[in-house]
């Protein structure tokens, strides 16, 4: 075995972003990459788009993608790890059906490649090596294009029957506003950057005034990225403060009613927005949840994802490397 094929791949892939990073055998990062996830075409692009993601991670490291032990991604959607398909993925173009995601980044990279949930791998990653080191049972909340959820139970992984974690599809008001995912009232319709986006649109169409779109065209962005509203919320616009704070009261009630269910020690907050508004955020979100706890004199400790951006790629990279070892 040579040396370079101690050297890992992560691929955390979102709605909004491909984050790529090689790992060398003691957990150092070697290389990265981050490009925009592909939002037309279907599933080959959004592929040779991971595969390119990870040539220029390996170019960084010096290293040929084949050079690598293995690759692991965190996708979004129903993952098979056995499969290594993805179905389900609704914030990716085009994505009908089952894709077999591994078996076609092996074509193209050659390594063997292992799948798991985007945050289910991202919440493992922050229990083993982040924010939630010092607890047993922790809950994950993703905050970006939509909100997922991840949790460790008694130091385990708990998947349920393989969709465990679904946070952002909490039922917080009954016939509410209309989810990504086809529903009505869910957290994420209030609080999923995508239907944040949606909204402001609407607003707009309306007649009601916002910088937003200004700010996103001069950044030469389609869409409002968690960098576009950081922007809008510092300048003070009163279209993206009042999504925000509709997001924040959404959250509070979602992630309240998990904590009053299931009592973990801790809440990890990660994510685009979760990471990029966290230190801002997080005070407002624990008040706004503090109405809403069953034990409200005894909150769980919330923090700010440690691995931050990188997460996700990382706790990837972690999971192919327990695939290869069996
Ligand atoms: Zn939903």
């Amino acid at each position: 075995v040579s040396k370079a094929k101690e050297l890992i791949a992560g691929i955390d892939l979102g709605g909004t972003k491909i984050q790529t990073v090689v790992l060398d055998g003691g957990g150092e990062v070697k290389g990265q990459s981050r490009h925009p996830t592909p939002t037309t075409g279907g599933p080959d692009d959004v592929i040779a788009a991971m595969a390119g993601a990870v040539t220029e991670a390996c170019a960084e490291a010096g290293i040929e993608p084949s050079d690598l032990a293995v690759v692991g991604v965190g996708s979004p959607g129903a993952v098979d790890g056995k499969e290594g398909t993805v179905s389900s993925a609704l914030n990716l173009p085009d994505w009908a059906g089952t894709v077999p995601m591994g078996p076609k980044l092996t074509e193209l990279l050659g390594p063997p490649a292992f799948i798991g949930n985007d945050v289910q791998v991202a919440t493992e990653a922050e229990f083993t090596s982040g924010a939630g080191k010092p607890y047993d049972s922790i809950l994950g909340v993703f905050w970006g294009t939509g909100v997922g959820g991840g949790l460790i139970l008694d130091g385990k992984p708990w998947l349920g029957r393989g969709s465990a974690g679904e946070i952002g599809h909490m039922v917080i008001r009954r016939g509410g506003a209309k989810c990504p995912c086809g529903r009505r009232g869910c957290m994420e319709a209030y609080s999923g950057r995508k239907a944040m986006e949606i909204k402001a649109r609407e607003e707009v169409a309306a007649g009601k005034k916002t910088d937003l779109f200004n700010i996103m065209e001069e950044h030469h962005k389609d869409r409002l990225t968690s960098g576009i509203w950081d922007r809008a919320v510092e300048h003070g616009d009163d279209m993206a403060l009042a999504l925000m704070e509709r997001a924040v009261k959404a959250l509070a009630a979602g992630i309240a009613s998990a904590v009053n269910l299931l009592d973990i020690e801790a809440v990890i907050l990660g994510g685009g927005l979760g990471v990029r508004f966290g230190d801002r955020y997080l005070p407002r979100i624990q008040s706004r949840m503090h109405r809403h706890l069953f034990k409200d004199d005894d909150p769980p400790a919330m923090h700010v994802a440690a691995l931050g951006d990188l997460g996700g790629a990382i706790g990837a990279a972690q999971l192919g490397a327990r695939g290869i070892s069996g």
